[in-house]
């Protein structure tokens, strides 16, 4: 156990990792603890990340957090999964949706019945299945009081960590303005100290957490933490993003849309749309995929459009010493499952859970260590899938990503559902079965065979249930207003 109590958190990095980490340390611990962020406006922040998944929710309840206030606020709109477009194939689309299919039995997914359904012409497509799925086809949203839709936002990055700072410093964070020139560490314990600022101020710390964004001042530039890269299963490496005038009512859904060498995003806000193209340098210069992205656009430009090069893989540790690296300086997987926003808070989580008031334990770094790293790597698996499985073979990229040698985690979890139509969820690992089962047979794995226990059905009882599941959905979406209607009456600053 390191001796030192903590008393002074300094966080480096007001984007969004900075600002939720202040948000939710200052509302949680701030009354043990003195909180100082500090920020440099001649250093944008990466300015885009604004799709999340409905975990943020919970992050949201704990801070008491009211949804239509920072729906205004952030000019939010509600996301039910993402759709992707011409990943399986070109001119084959499919929704990775959030909530549950169907119904499962003890011993077999829901999986299982509908492989059966279609085998002998009683079952429809999959998504039929799924009410948030259906929602987000018909452009509808609501909060239902006996069947809450499963849901998480789309939102604008820089309003939202303008509302958490808000809330940040509400609770006794303060902010320094300012560039941080050095990073002083002990000699003895290796430990970073103080951050200088350009302009001489130090700010001395205890607890250090580097939200830095991809310079990762402290964790790597300082501490040389190392970086696992993943380039290999992931070879994306650029971005560029863009924002237009919205030409139509905002949908409940991301668009994936995938092209010759990586894919496009569009996210919908209430005031206007976010877009980007992720791809690979190594087949599309930065000229060419500006053209491909500007080509592919709807509504009038709002920004001038923005080059973001990234490199993806994982910092060896996220927590090393006093530093704790939350956001881009921890790692970066690929915005395919809009999956870093999610990163940042259960870290947050994870420290509070942990949080070393009393003097840091090494037994809770290496904890944290693990049980970070266990959740990234089920989610690299996740998004490796999404680019492996194709029956793409138009470019040299996407024969590339079907033909690379996967992790055997992965390679394990295609087989299983290939030759069995089984799926786990393994323990702490975001994504469920339901997102598993989506998108493999989104991606066009069949399985070989279905759970023996469906035959206990006989064909009348299985079309029986698999309809009455149907007209249920059927139902519940029939009652939903648009989106766009329900946002109006949610939100009515719109
Ligand atoms: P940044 O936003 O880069 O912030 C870094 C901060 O550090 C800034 O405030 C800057 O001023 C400060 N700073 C840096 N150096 C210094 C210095 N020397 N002195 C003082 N201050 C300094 N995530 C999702 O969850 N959903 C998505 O849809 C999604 N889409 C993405 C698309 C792309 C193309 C990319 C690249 C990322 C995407 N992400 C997404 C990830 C998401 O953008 C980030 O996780 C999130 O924005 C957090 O960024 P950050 O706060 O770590 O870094």
């Amino acid at each position: 156990m390191q001796s030192q109590a903590i008393k002074r958190v300094v966080i480096a990095g007001g984007g969004t990792a900075g600002w939720m980490a202040a948000a939710a340390i200052a509302k949680l611990m701030g009354k043990h603890l003195q909180i100082c962020l500090v920020e440099s406006d001649d250093i944008a922040t990466v300015g885009v990340g604004e799709a999340t998944i409905p975990p943020l929710l919970t992050l949201h309840k704990l801070l008491g957090i009211n949804e239509a206030e920072f729906m205004a606020a952030t000019q939010a709109t509600f996301k039910l999964g993402i759709q992707f477009e011409n990943w399986r194939d070109q001119g084959q689309d499919y929704i990775h949706s959030f909530g549950t299919t169907g119904q499962d039995c003890w011993a077999a997914g829901f999986q299982h019945f509908w492989l059966k359904g279609q085998q002998v012409g009683l079952a429809s497509d999959y998504g039929d299945y799924c009410p948030e799925l259906l929602a987000a086809q018909a452009g509808k949203f609501a909060h239902l009081p006996n069947r809450p839709l499963n849901y998480a936002f789309h939102f604008d990055a820089g309003l939202y960590a303008k509302f958490l700072r808000t809330m940040a410093e509400q609770h006794g964070a303060t902010r320094i303005e300012g560039k941080i020139a050095k990073v002083e560490t002990c000699e003895q314990s290796g430990n970073i100290t103080a951050l200088q600022l350009v302009s001489g101020e130090c700010i001395a710390g205890d607890l250090f957490i580097d939200c830095t964004g991809f310079r990762a001042l402290l964790i790597e530039q300082t501490l040389h933490t190392g970086f696992d890269d993943w380039s290999h299963w992931l070879p994306c490496d650029s971005a560029i993003a863009v924002q237009t005038r919205a030409t139509r009512e905002p949908v409940p859904y991301t668009r994936s849309i995938a092209h010759g060498a990586g894919w496009q995003w569009q996210i919908p806000l209430q005031h206007r749309v976010g877009n980007g193209l992720v791809y690979c340098s190594k087949y599309y210069s930065d000229d060419e995929a500006k053209a491909l992205l500007l080509a592919n656009l709807s509504g009038d430009l709002l920004t001038e459009p923005r080059l973001i090069k990234f490199r993806t893989g994982m910092r060896r540790k996220h927590w090393n010493k006093n530093c704790i690296a939350l956001g881009l300086a921890s790692g970066f997987i690929e915005p395919l499952e809009s999956t870093s926003i999610h990163l940042i808070q259960r870290s947050i989580v994870r420290l509070l859970q942990m949080f070393p008031l009393h003097g840091i334990s090494l037994a809770d770094v290496d904890e944290f260590n693990q049980q970070t790293e266990h959740e990234v790597l089920n989610i690299r698996d996740f998004i490796i899938l999404h680019y492996h499985v194709t029956a793409r073979r138009d470019t040299a990229f996407w024969r590339y990503c079907q033909s690379m040698p996967i992790p055997e985690s992965l390679a394990h979890r295609i087989r299983l559902f290939k030759e069995t139509g089984r799926v786990f969820k393994v323990p702490n690992e975001l994504f469920g079965e339901n997102s598993w089962t989506q998108v493999m047979l989104g991606q066009g794995i069949t399985p070989e065979q279905y759970h023996p226990i469906v035959e206990l059905m006989s064909e009348q009882e299985l079309s029986h249930f698999l309809s009455q599941i149907k007209l249920q959905n059927q139902r519940l979406v029939a009652q939903l207003p648009s989106h766009q209607a329900f946002l109006q009456s949610y939100c009515p600053a719109m």
